[in-house]
């Protein structure tokens, strides 16, 4: 049975026995466990979108003909693009966090057009293959996992000079029926919470990497895979019971490191075996479609927005007149980003398979933008929200006979206002700027899809500096030859 509704997806990640580790123990049942489910929660509101708004989370197979998620839909228009963003951002109001879905939408949507060009190039037979594998996961309304980044070692060496081979995922055994595939993949989004994962290489490679250059998609479940989650900034809250000092105790992201011993992967479900030369398209493709999701925090910005705006309202001040400018400026470096985002994705072009990829400089730009405003939209929610924001005494203390009806005369703000409210709206802001949710909203701002200095390296390329330079000697009346021999007047 395909997966329709949150309660199905949930119930499809239960009973896989999966080999997971979080502090120090192995994990039966994930789906139970505190921690991680508000992670799943999260994922579970991209198909409660679904049913709400299916224009907005849905779109037509061009594959099947049939209605299928918009994060498994291989996009037929730049205004699938379009709405990829669109859905990014209400889901990211919904969840106040990362809802993971987005990398393996990224991932198929850039190994769709480059396993067509491998193809093309050398008379394989990746892009068949892999249209099956999507029409499959369509059918299923799976989640996909994109797994790029690898531990990488010494950042200085390519892959193929690593003192320990097994820093970047590779091929350590071809077989007539498949591959066998070691190594690790790091600050995986979601893998728990995925249903299948889509291995690609994480930077170019030459002919001496060739045993890098895989993409496969590898079942969570699959003999031979340990995941290890990772720590998240006041996860233990989730831990104690209550649901205030959570700050947003329904929702949360997920990372974890994912460990490939000798994982088997059948042909069917290789993609690209040894051809290096098509790694750094692959890379390109997929950070331009990644890095222009990142509109995703715009939708967790409009939920800070909203709370510093509420808070201020709770504490008395809302109609100051640095109150307002400062949510003015808040909203001023949200637009941003999302304007970036989306004037990347309008302007997708048609690759060679009939898929289409957005503007790649615009898409960098929007990630570029996204490696700072998140930080400042963050200082200016912290100023607005007050330092009892990180001095505020533990939701026992409030339950407390002694010292909660203290709290509760002190810690007031304006007539009208419950204590209630306004700890709740401060626990809040505190989860997004330095909790749980700050992995998402700050940290994964930065590095998740290439850190700020990848973005640079990528505008240099594409700003055509040359053509700019022309730009102004042309109206300067500045001639080149004229200018090496004589005054350079036109
Ligand atoms: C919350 C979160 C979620 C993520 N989710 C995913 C996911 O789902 N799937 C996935 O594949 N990846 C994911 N990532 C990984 C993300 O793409 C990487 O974090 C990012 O590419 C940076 O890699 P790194 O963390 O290894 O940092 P590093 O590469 O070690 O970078 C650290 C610093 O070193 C610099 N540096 C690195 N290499 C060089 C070099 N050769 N020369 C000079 N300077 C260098 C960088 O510019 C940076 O300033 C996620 C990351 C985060 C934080
Ligand atoms: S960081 Fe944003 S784009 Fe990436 S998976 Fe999370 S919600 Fe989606």
């Amino acid at each position: 049975m395909p997966i329709r509704t949150p309660e199905d997806y949930v119930a499809s990640l239960r009973g896989r026995k999966l080999n997971v580790f979080l502090f120090g123990k192995r994990i039966d049942e994930p789906v139970d466990h505190p921690y991680i489910r508000p992670s799943i929660n999260a994922v579970a509101e991209t198909y409660r979108l679904a049913q709400d708004e299916p224009e907005l989370a849905t779109a037509t197979s061009g594959l099947t003909g049939e209605r299928v998620n918009r994060f498994l839909h291989v996009t037929g228009s730049a205004g699938d693009v379009v709405m990829q963003n669109r859905m990014q951002r209400a889901l990211g109001q919904r969840t106040g966090t990362c809802f993971q879905r987005c990398v393996g939408m990224d991932a198929i949507n850039s190994v769709y057009s480059v396993s067509y060009d491998v193809d093309q190039a050398k008379g394989t037979d990746y892009h068949q293959k892999f249209k099956a594998f999507v029409a499959r996961m369509q059918a299923e309304n799976f989640v996909i996992g994109g797994a790029m980044t690898d531990a990488k070692g010494d950042r200085s060496k390519a892959p193929s000079e690593q003192e320990d081979p097994d820093v970047f995922v590779r091929v350590v055994e071809r077989r007539p029926d498949g591959v066998v595939l070691r190594g690790a993949k790091m600050h995986q989004t979601g893998c728990l919470n995925s249903h299948w994962l889509l291995v690609m290489p994480t930077m170019r490679l030459t002919a001496a990497d060739r045993d890098y250059a895989v993409v496969a998609a590898v079942p969570v479940d699959a003999p031979g895979i340990t995941y290890i989650v990772g720590r998240q900034s006041c996860d233990t809250r989730a831990l104690e019971g209550g649901d205030v000092d959570q700050g947003n105790a329904q929702f949360s992201g997920q990372e974890a490191v994912i460990v490939f011993e000798d994982v088997f992967v059948p042909t069917s479900h290789v993609f690209m075996n040894g051809e290096f030369e098509y790694a750094a398209p692959l890379v390109e493709r997929f950070t331009a479609y990644h890095r222009r999701s990142y509109v995703c925090k715009t939708g967790v910005g409009d939920v800070l927005i909203g709370a510093a705006a509420t808070i201020a309202d709770y504490n008395g001040v809302a109609k100051a007149s640095h109150v307002k400018d400062k949510l003015v400026e808040m909203a001023h470096l949200n637009e941003t980003i999302y304007g970036a985002g989306i004037a990347a994705s309008h302007e997708s072009k048609a690759t060679a398979s009939g898929n289409y990829q957005p503007d790649d400089m615009l898409a960098n730009v929007c990630k570029h933008n996204v490696t700072r405003f998140p930080y400042e939209i963050g200082r200016l929610a912290q100023d607005l929200a007050g330092g009892l924001m990180v001095t505020m005494p533990s939701e026992q203390d409030f339950a407390n006979e002694t010292t909660g009806p203290l709290l509760e005369k002190y810690l007031k703000g304006r007539p009208g206002v419950s204590v209630n409210a306004r700890r709740r709206m401060l626990r809040l802001v505190e989860n997004m700027t330095l909790g749980r949710n700050a992995v998402g909203y700050l940290t994964e701002s930065l590095h998740g899809a290439g850190s700020p200095q990848a973005q640079r390296v990528q505008i240099q390329r594409l700003m055509n500096l040359e053509e700019k330079k022309e730009l102004a000697k042309r109206l300067a009346g500045i001639d080149d030859d004229a200018a090496a021999g004589g005054d350079g007047a036109k």
